[in-house]
């Protein structure tokens, strides 16, 4: 892990959508702390004449705009270090856990939010930016898609949960070996729902026996991930 403070440079039209949820809870004190940081570069400001163009019609026609090229690259160079370089994009490569640690541990990385149909390709093409997408769904700009990605690496920063081993335990997580994580409950051991329901703990959790409880969790962690997830078993 780095000692120094992970700093995002977001180039975006949509500057005040950041840091968003992001200044809440434990990822909003680690940002007053100084854990992490970010600049959103506003990409307006490098538009072109006095209108400040960003976009233009694409070649070869077909509905909506694009980012251009220029404007983009302009933006890009204002910044000193801007690190890895990553467009998010719908047909970039999916973000997972093992992504999101990698991406964590750099020190710096700089995040293109494309807004109408995208960005030229030469621009990517220019500076190799990377494209990673979030899911097979299509949003309207890529602001919520770094908002989400930051999210995930924020929270894998040292210090920034209690307890930095948690990770591990969690779905996705090396000591659950990838898989989704078992059922959690707290108390009361057993619980009257207002559906006139009640519903109990599983035994084995209440009987203080370790090695049981890692069994059951594991028979559970595998359960989930065979009817939820079938393709993280064959990982
Ligand atoms: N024309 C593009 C396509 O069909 O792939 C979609 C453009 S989308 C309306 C506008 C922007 O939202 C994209 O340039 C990208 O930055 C962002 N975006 C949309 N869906 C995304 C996803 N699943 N993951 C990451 N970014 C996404």
């Amino acid at each position: 892990m780095q000692a120094m403070s992970w700093h995002i440079n977001i180039l975006t039209l949509f500057p005040e959508m950041f840091p968003g949820s992001l200044d809440q809870s434990l990822s909003g004190k680690a940002l007053a702390r100084g854990d992490w940081g970010y600049d959103a570069i506003n990409i307006r400001d490098f538009g072109e004449g006095v209108h400040k163009t960003v976009d233009d019609s694409p070649y070869g026609g077909g509905a909506g705009m694009l980012m251009r090229a220029d404007v983009v690259e302009r933006a890009l160079l204002s910044i000193k270090a801007p690190g890895r370089k990553i467009y998010l994009s719908p047909r970039g490569t999916p973000l997972n856990q093992s992504l999101v640690k990698e991406l964590s541990e750099e020190t710096a990385l700089t995040l293109l939010c494309g807004r109408y149909e995208g960005v030229d390709q030469r621009v990517l093409d220019a500076h190799e930016f990377e494209e990673i997408s979030i899911g097979d769904y299509v949003l309207s700009g890529g602001e919520p898609a770094a908002l989400i990605l930051m999210d995930a690496c924020v929270r894998l920063l040292p210090g920034v949960m209690g307890n930095d081993d948690t990770h591990d335990n969690e779905s996705f997580g090396s000591a659950t070996g990838g898989l989704l994580e078992y059922p959690h409950y707290t108390r009361p051991a057993t619980w009257e729902s207002e559906t006139g329901k009640a519903f109990s703990v599983p035994d084995v959790l209440t009987q203080g026996n370790h090695a049981k409880i890692d069994e059951w969790r594991r028979a559970q962690s595998e359960m989930l991930t065979k009817e939820r997830r079938p393709d993280l078993l064959k990982k």
